[in-house]
């Protein structure tokens, strides 16, 4: 082998070495702070959506209610839904068929169209939610009502478009 190609292969090998290396880390890291948020938010769940599913307080605006609640649907967190929902309307009676059809489907993402307090009790937010259901692809569009109740955020009803 020749001086050249040694010096190639050595870089080759630390290369290889580096990958790992990185590869090892970045598993390091996921293992710490767990999968990614499925609100869309890039931070890890444990960091973002899950401290509001512990304390439902923290969720400061309608916005972060409404991401919250988009992952406790994909993650089944059916009592979190019903917390999360205003008392006048809450499906307690669909509690079963909901947590049944959440997890039926695979959902997507979620994307905010618009996010906006109307009154320091009253929010509105326009989303759409991707998902699968029986192989098909389809969207919720809604502009949801949020108002505070206890305290806290809640959703109270939306409008479908
Ligand atoms: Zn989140």
């Amino acid at each position: 082998m020749s001086k050249f190609s040694k010096l190639i292969q050595k870089q080759k090998e630390h290369q290889v070495a580096k990958k790992h290396r990185f590869n090892l880390e970045a598993k390091i890291n996921a293992n710490r702070e767990g999968v990614l948020c499925a609100c869309g938010s890039k931070k890890s769940y444990k960091l973002c959506c899950e401290l509001i599913h512990k304390n439902i307080e923290l969720a400061k605006t309608p916005l972060d209610l409404m991401k919250s609640r988009y992952t406790a649907y994909v993650l089944g967190a059916i009592d979190y839904l019903m917390l999360s929902q205003h008392s006048s309307t809450r499906p307690f009676s669909e509690k079963e068929e909901i947590l049944n059809w959440t997890k039926s489907v695979q959902w997507l993402e979620l994307v905010i169209v618009e996010a906006k307090e109307t009154h320091i009790d009253e929010g509105f937010v326009t989303f759409k939610a991707l998902f699968i259901e029986d192989g098909v692809k389809n969207t919720i569009f809604e502009k949801s009502r949020f108002i505070k109740e206890n305290n806290h955020w809640t959703y109270v009803d939306g409008i479908h478009s």
